[in-house]
Parts: C-alpha cells; sequence; structure tokens
C-alpha cells in the first residue's frame, strides 16, 4: 500500500470515528429518555365550558431547529385573541440574545449560545405580530410559562406590556445566583413586576387535576395553574377555544411529546435546567395522566415542534378558533 493510500484509509477512519462520536453524544443530549413511574392517583374536576365568539389562538413561531425532522424544535409565542383583550404566551428569545449574553464566562456562554442561542429569532416577534394583524401597543397581558431566557427575552423586543408571573418565579428570577448561571437575565427581569406585587395568584378552586388554578378573564376561556419543577413558579396555561378544542401550554414541564406519552423523562439538554429534578419528574407523570385522562386535549410543550404542527395544522402564522 503506498504512503497517500496508507494516509487516506487513516482520515477515513478518523472521519468515522468523529461521525459516530458525534452521533452517540447527540443520542445522549437529546434521545435518551427514562421511564418514570406513574403519578399517584388524584381526582379530575371537569370544567364547565362555553364557545366563546371572537376567541382565537395564533403560532407566532420566533424560532426553530431540525424542523424537517419530527424531533424539531421550536420557540416564540402563542397569541390568544380574546374581546376583552389580547394575551401572549411567552416571547421566545430576544433578538439581542447574542448581545445580551456576551458578557457570561466562557463556559455558561458555550451552554447558552449552543442551547437556547439556537432559537434566536431572525424577524423580531412585533414584526411578526404585525403578519398576523395584531397591534403589540394594544396587547392586554404577556403571561410567561416560567422567566428562562427563551422564555422572556421577547419582551426586550415588546411595547411595554404587563406581564404576569407569580411571587414565587419572581423570587426565582432575581436571585443572583440564577442570573449568573444565565437562567434569568438581568435586563429580562427588569421588565417583570418586582417581587412583593405578583400580577399572578391562584385561587383553591381545583382545576382538571389542579388542585389550584386561576382563571384570567373570568370567563374560563384562559386558565393558569402551578406546574413548579422546572423552575419554582413554572405555570401551565389551559386555552379553552370551544368544549372540543382547547390547548394545554405547559412551557418546559416536557421538553416534547414523548414526555407525556411515553411517560419518560427529559433529555439531558433540558434536564440540566430543572431546578428541582425530582418535582419535574413528578409533573411529567401527571401530565401523561392527564394526557390519559384527557385524550383529546392538545398538550403542547414550548419546544415541542410536532405539537404545535397537530394543533395549527396551517403552520406557524396560521389562527385557529373555536368555531
Ligand atoms: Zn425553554
Amino acid at each position: 500500500m503506498s504512503a497517500v493510500s496508507k494516509w487516506l484509509k487513516r482520515l477515513l477512519l478518523l472521519f468515522l470515528a468523529a461521525v459516530l462520536a458525534a452521533g452517540a453524544s447527540f443520542y445522549v443530549l437529546y434521545f435518551r429518555r427514562t421511564a418514570l413511574p406513574p403519578a399517584s392517583p388524584h381526582a379530575i374536576v371537569a370544567p364547565s365550558i362555553a364557545s366563546l365568539p371572537g376567541l382565537a389562538a395564533c403560532w407566532m413561531e420566533t424560532g426553530k431547529t431540525f424542523s424537517n425532522f419530527s424531533f424539531g424544535s421550536t420557540a416564540g409565542s402563542i397569541l390568544v385573541r380574546h374581546p376583552a383583550g389580547d394575551l401572549l404566551i411567552d416571547t421566545g428569545n430576544s433578538s439581542h440574545f447574542n448581545d445580551e449574553i456576551r458578557g457570561y464566562p466562557f463556559r455558561t456562554w458555550l451552554k447558552l449560545r449552543f442551547l437556547a442561542g439556537q432559537l434566536t429569532p431572525k424577524i423580531p416577534l412585533p414584526e411578526l405580530l404585525g403578519r398576523v394583524k395584531e397591534d403589540p401597543q394594544r396587547l392586554r397581558w404577556v403571561i410567561l410559562s416560567h422567566a428562562h431566557l427563551d422564555h422572556a427575552g421577547g419582551l426586550m423586543d415588546l411595547p411595554r406590556v404587563p406581564v404576569l408571573l407569580t411571587q414565587r418565579e419572581l423570587e426565582f428570577a432575581n436571585d443572583p445566583e440564577v442570573q449568573a448561571k444565565g437562567f434569568a437575565i438581568a435586563a429580562h427581569v427588569l421588565k417583570f413586576p418586582v417581587p412583593g406585587k405578583p400580577t399572578l395568584r391562584f385561587d383553591p378552586q381545583p382545576y382538571e387535576t389542579f388542585d389550584e388554578s386561576a382563571d384570567l378573564y373570568k370567563d374560563g376561556s384562559v386558565v393558569v395553574v402551578p406546574l413548579g419543577g422546572h423552575t419554582p413558579g413554572s405555570v401551565g396555561i389551559f386555552v379553552n377555544l370551544s368544549p372540543n378544542r382547547r390547548f394545554f401550554y405547559v412551557g418546559d414541564a416536557v421538553d416534547d411529546e414523548r414526555g407525556f406519552q411515553e411517560r419518560v423523562g427529559k433529555s439531558l439538554v433540558l434536564r440540566d435546567s430543572d431546578n428541582d429534578e425530582a418535582l419535574a419528574n413528578q409533573v411529567v407523570s401527571r401530565l401523561s395522566d392527564l394526557h390519559r385522562k384527557l385524550p383529546g386535549l392538545a398538550i403542547l410543550p414550548a419546544h415541542g415542534r410536532s405539537a404545535y404542527k397537530k394543533f395549527f395544522p396551517s403552520g406557524p402564522l396560521s389562527c385557529v378558533s373555536g368555531q
């Protein structure tokens, strides 16, 4: 064998080893999941739901990855149009994401840049809202599933609007340690209410399998429930377009449909940002239980693109109503 072909062979082997290593780490980071025990039994309290004329939900996608594959992820916002004033659920990344993470130590920066950073908007949220004829100035509220930077960052692009957050989540977001890890960004937190002045409180009113709830418009159309685990004050949001067309937006309580369909824990990528891993796993089991009890309810994980595609069959920037 000539020296050239020997080198070529070595190069080929090296390339194959690199591909294998990349595949294995991709699998460990994104796909390997552990089965979880079932949730402890819990009563279900079915709400009465009316069809409200004028109520609609629109998919505002500001970022996506691997969108041609079933495991592709998404980020952004859901706009809820309501006769009493519109609501945005989560806001995705800030369009200034790269500037915002610049001051972090290299390891933190690298993690933020190559995980959440993949979902940075190409088109800022207000411009997307304009495309569905929504004036961002007229929004009544923004509700955040939790305070992490890839859910709150879009506030930096929006005009000042009241942000609905619980006291627990405000305390978490203002914790210097949480900010030092890059989970919450100081500039985003300045857009939140100050701790001590929470804008979201729960009533001892059971709702589905939850013991507490907050009915935002007092008409049963948008009902928020506590979902702490991923962060202490994480919430889930039921949007009831009609008795048969409902979704439950669960933020990062599960990373994708597999979580509640197969009752498996999170991928390593998302687990890394769980504040309380045991509690976060219990929430996955509870969502799996809810899915079994209410198979017609669409559960939307914030980043689970395949779930969005089912609820919004016409894709991003489309709206769905109860009619
Ligand atoms: Zn997230």
